[in-house]
């Protein structure tokens, strides 16, 4: 046996895997992980590593090959937990170790990172005036220099101070330690916490907070571990909750990671964190360059802090005492990554947690259909939290069957119902959202009479309008000429769903004048903070009307918004893909948690050309469980996850032929693996090769093979065939070939 070995992680020699013998009295001892010392470079210079795996087969020279010297004991490093895990995730997702290991491990960036240091003044006005007299006195003019200037500006850039002011580091220090001032070495925005901790909340928890703080913590406290599942109504006081959680955590010692998406980690977010728990907050976001980045982790590490608030990413905070995960909103798509190895942070949280003896806590208004399953069968702990604070009640929804406004002649984009309630609210001076629903638009083909959806007859999924004039399924390839009428009630008015921002924008100022709109999409975001700003303008009440997508509907409490209007609820519904239901159902009861935060009673109406689906009557009904019974029954009878596991198999490459050939004998040894699981007695269904939406991309075809079963361990089990399959067939060598386990949308 060998040991795969990578030397000095902490540096940029991440590329490359060394193998070492394995010493006799090491044999059974050494595990993935562990930390070693092994003799390296021609010198022979004693190293550390760590063990990232083991193979039968050396790929030198075994005469040549070195051995492992020592086990380093007694000392599990964070760096080689997180090893561990990156073997989990490669184990788990595909891809090679060095693509996992370079999303666990915090590495540092090779340019060297600007220090940004900076003064600060430590006395009072009065106590400074009285220094600088002092030092003018006893003609120190370099400290006199400094002072008056902090007396200006209590914060000042340390390159001013030395380069302009001309003060010496020396200078600096010694009035640093006669508490004149303070020189920090980090940048404001990294450790923005000033803010002393202000008392506590001065509510009390509803009777549902108290039992699921309560449920938590005294399991926690007795040792046990594992998963739980908050599910709580927008508003329900689930952000209390956790931060309860969290403060129980920390008084054992343990440290907590909260994943938030991105779009969520408003300002108003990350300063109830600091309010509660001070300076030992620190956040990650997109808007820290990667030195910043890795500057909070090595924080983390060194355990300066022990709450770190982040997107996907800061799940691989290296904690040394990792207690606590907390997954907010994760039913979001954003916990999927999209990169080899395409992980998804709810899984990989809990596979972290039991490898630390964490607990992990994940919160939703509309939990994902993984989550729920997991929660009715038993294995999450479900904690519920079913009203909102303060006797708030949920939104009146009523529902707008478009195809009758069209019987009736209105072919605008409103209905009669919208229309008079947006009168209404425009003359009370309430704020109105529009919210056009453009996730997942695919280019599916629709009635406007009757609202039937053109789908593929094999796998129920709408059939996507290719430009070569043909109605194409993305899962198995189906093909179909374009129609020109209804196949249900031949009516002629078919075709795709097109409206943008910009028109209904337009349309409203024709339509209301008097109403003032803002308008909020990609084109109107694309400037710094763009998003932040739009939300503030319409909070303070700048417009009436707020127009936008799917990025309306998250963060931001509006109390003066009583009517929400969406205005196409079917362009998620029909989006060529398995998850369209749950999407459609999360955004609509999402979209409706916006109406009424305030004082006032809130009203939405959703328009749509199929009242009668599910999705939409749950969402109407704001009615998540019986919205899960029947997702789960058509998940079932479709074998989609989480009834059953799904595996792509995405393969590009820039010669189309190659492409096909070289998915002919994927597909066939993919069908030899599946036949040895069968005889085994486990089914796995084959689907494909299809196109995937985009089936070009910058002059790269693409091509997905689909593996369905229901035990997930199957599919890792065909992903490694497959994988070892194409390491040794050279004539794969050209092609580009991802595995995606549970893929969020399809290709
Ligand atoms: P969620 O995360 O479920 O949307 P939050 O925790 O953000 O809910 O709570 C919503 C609002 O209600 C916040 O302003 C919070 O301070 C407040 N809140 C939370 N719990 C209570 C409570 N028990 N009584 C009164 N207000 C509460
Ligand atoms: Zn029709
Ligand atoms: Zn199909």
């Amino acid at each position: 046996m060998y040991a795969d070995i990578i030397v000095d992680i902490t540096h940029e020699k991440l590329d490359k895997i060394f193998q070492y013998r394995i010493p006799k009295e090491m044999e059974g001892r050494l595990q993935t992980g562990m930390e070693v010392l092994i003799p390296f470079g021609r010198a022979n210079r004693e190293t550390k590593g760590y063990v990232i795996g083991f193979s039968e087969k050396c790929n030198y020279d075994p005469e040549k090959i070195k051995e492992i010297t020592q086990i380093i004991q007694n000392h599990i490093a964070i760096e080689a937990k997180l090893v561990a895990l990156a073997a989990w995730m490669k184990e788990h997702y595909g891809g090679t170790m060095i693509q996992a290991l370079k999303t666990v491990l915090p590495i540092k960036q090779q340019e060297k990172q600007k220090e940004q240091r900076s003064i600060r003044l430590l006395l009072d006005r009065r106590e400074a005036k009285e220094r600088l007299s002092y030092f003018l006195s006893k003609n120190q003019t370099a400290r006199a220099r400094v002072v008056a200037a902090l007396l200006d500006r209590p914060i000042l850039p340390y390159e001013y101070v030395t380069r302009q002011l001309k003060v010496t580091a020396a200078v600096l220090r010694a009035m640093e330690e006669q508490r004149i001032l303070q020189i920090e070495a980090e940048v404001v925005y990294r450790n923005p916490v000033t803010a002393k901790r202000t008392k506590q909340q001065s509510f009390c928890y509803t009777e549902a907070q108290q039992a699921a703080i309560h449920t938590f913590c005294e399991e926690y406290r007795r040792g046990k571990r594992g998963t739980y599942l908050v599910y709580g109504v927008t508003g329900s006081g689930k952000t209390e909750v956790y931060m309860e959680m969290i403060e129980h955590v920390i008084a054992e010692g343990k440290q907590a990671i909260v994943l938030i998406p991105e779009i969520a980690l408003t300002y108003q977010t990350v300063m109830r964190f600091y309010q509660r728990f001070g300076d030992r907050v620190s956040i990650i976001n997109s808007r820290l360059s990667k030195g910043e980045r890795y500057d909070q982790m090595i924080r983390a590490k060194r355990g300066e802090i022990n709450v770190m608030i982040g997107p996907r990413s800061a799940l691989f905070t290296p904690f040394e005492r990792l207690g606590l995960i907390i997954i907010d909103e994760e039913h979001e798509g954003t916990y999927k990554s999209e990169q080899t190895p395409r992980y998804h942070a709810r899984e990989t949280a809990i596979a972290r947690a039991a490898m630390e003896g964490a607990s992990v806590v994940l919160g939703s208004a509309t939990p994902s259909m993984e989550a729920f399953y997991k929660a009715m069968t038993g294995e999450f702990r479900l904690l519920r939290l079913p009203e909102r604070t303060k006797q708030r009640a949920m939104a009146h929804v009523t529902v707008a069957d478009m195809r009758k406004e069209l019987e009736k002649g209105n072919r605008s984009i409103f209905s009669d119902a919208l229309r008079s309630l947006m009168e209404d609210r425009l003359k009370k001076k309430e704020q109105i959202m529009l919210f056009l629903n453009r996730r997942g638009y695919a280019g599916f083909i629709s009635c406007r009479s009757c609202g039937h959806v053109v789908k593929c007859p094999h796998c129920d999924v709408s059939l996507s309008s290719h430009r070569n004039g043909k109605l194409v399924c993305h899962y198995c390839g189906y093909e179909q000429p374009m129609v020109t009428s209804c196949p249900e009630c031949g009516s002629s008015h078919v075709g795709g769903f097109r409206a943008g921002t910009q028109q209904i924008e337009e349309l409203l100022l024709r339509e209301f004048p008097q109403a003032k709109v803002l308008r909020m999409d990609m084109d109107t975001t694309k400037q710094k903070d763009g998003h932040e700003k739009i939300l503030a303008a319409f909070s303070s009440g700048e417009a009436d009307i707020l127009v936008g997508t799917q990025m309306i509907v998250k963060g931001h409490d509006f109390g003066n918004v009583t009517l929400v209007g969406v205005l196409a609820a079917d362009l998620s519904l029909y989006a060529d893909d398995y998850r369209a239901g749950e999407r459609t159902f999360q955004l609509l009861t999402q979209a409706a948690g916006r109406a009424g935060r305030g004082e006032k009673a809130g009203e939405v109406v959703i328009q749509t050309y199929s009242p009668e689906h599910y999705s939409i009557v749950a969402a109407a009904k704001q009615d998540y469980e019986q919205f899960f019974q029947e997702e789960m029954t058509y998940r079932a009878l479709m074998g989609y996850p989480p009834a059953s596991q799904l595996m792509a198999v995405l393969v590009s490459c820039k010669e189309e032929e190659l492409l096909e050939t070289a998915c002919h004998y994927l597909k066939a040894y993919a069908e030899t693996c599946c036949k040895k699981c069968e005889r085994a007695g486990t089914s796995v269904q084959l689907i494909g090769p299809a196109s995937p939406y985009v089936g070009k991309v910058r002059d790269t075809y693409r091509r997905v093979i689909y593996l369905k079963s229901e035990q997930e361990a199957v599919l890792v089990f065909l992903k490694d065939q497959l994988e070892q399959y194409i390491e040794i067939n050279s004539g794969f060598q050209n092609l580009w070939i991802q595995f995606d386990l549970n893929p969020m949308s399809v290709f």
